[in-house]
C-alpha cells in the first residue's frame, strides 16, 4: 500500500496493542467510550496476548494506518 498522504510504499505490520479507543473525544480516565459516544475502535483487557491489527507504516512521514474492519464500530458512512 502506497502512503496516501506521501504516496510512496508502506510497511506492513501489526499494531500490537492492550486496549485502546479511538474515539471524537479525549478520555482522561477510561478507554471505554461513554454512553451514545461515537467510537471507530475500543479494544478491551486482553487476557494474554495482546490485540494484533494489521497496520501500515510509512518511512517518511511516520503515519502509521490500521485495519480495524474486524472490530466493532457504531460510526455509519454518511
Ligand atoms: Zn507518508
Amino acid at each position: 500500500m502506497d502512503c496516501p498522504f506521501c504516496k510512496i510504499p508502506m510497511r506492513q505490520g501489526y499494531f500490537q496493542c492492550g486496549m485502546a479507543l479511538w474515539s471524537e473525544k479525549k478520555h482522561a480516565l477510561t478507554l471505554n467510550p461513554g454512553q451514545g459516544e461515537a467510537y471507530a475502535l475500543s479494544l478491551g483487557k486482553t487476557m494474554f496476548s495482546p490485540h494484533q491489527l494489521e497496520s501500515w507504516f510509512c518511512p517518511r512521514c511516520r503515519k502509521i494506518l490500521l485495519d480495524a474492519s474486524g472490530y466493532a464500530s457504531n460510526i455509519r458512512p454518511e
